[in-house]
């Protein structure tokens, strides 16, 4: 089974963690909570990611340190992973690609197809698309970009 990767963010506030499975689906976090009192655990965990999230299998909670944080979060992810299948991973992976190639398109004032009269636009690597092709054009050209 792939190993889990952790990631410190750059968030100078508070120590937190994304997590990553295979290399690159991120599955979820370990931080410390932001407004929370002293009297109660200061570190919060979640393992949810789409598209099993959107099947109800999520789980999350709270720790006093980040050690008991990455053994909770261990644990949910060893209940979690039998569920998680290769299409799910490959569907989370599309998701991403096809979000970071909207907002590139944007970023460069490219044209949606679908913005178009015509149907028809110039993706910013310069390939003709159209609003039939697209999905197409990205999932063949730009997977994994981010
Ligand atoms: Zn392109």
């Amino acid at each position: 089974m792939p190993a889990l990767t952790r990631r410190r963010s750059d968030d100078p506030h508070r120590e937190s963690w994304r997590v990553y499975y295979d290399g690159d689906v991120h599955i979820g976090s370990i931080g410390q909570r932001a407004g929370v009192p002293k009297t109660v655990d200061q570190w919060g965990w979640n393992v949810a990611f789409y598209p099993v999230s959107h099947r109800g299998i999520r789980e999350n909670g709270t720790a006093q340190d980040l050690l008991e944080a990455r053994a909770a979060f261990a644990a949910a992810w060893a209940r979690i992973e039998p569920l998680v299948t290769d299409d799910d991973l490959l569907q989370h992976r599309r998701e991403r690609t096809w979000t970071a190639w909207k907002y590139r398109m944007f970023d460069c004032g490219c044209r949606m197809p679908t913005q178009t009269a015509s149907g028809r636009s110039t993706c910013f690597c310069g390939a003709e698309i159209d609003v039939v092709g697209t999905e197409r054009h990205v999932y063949a050209e730009h997977m994994g970009m981010r």
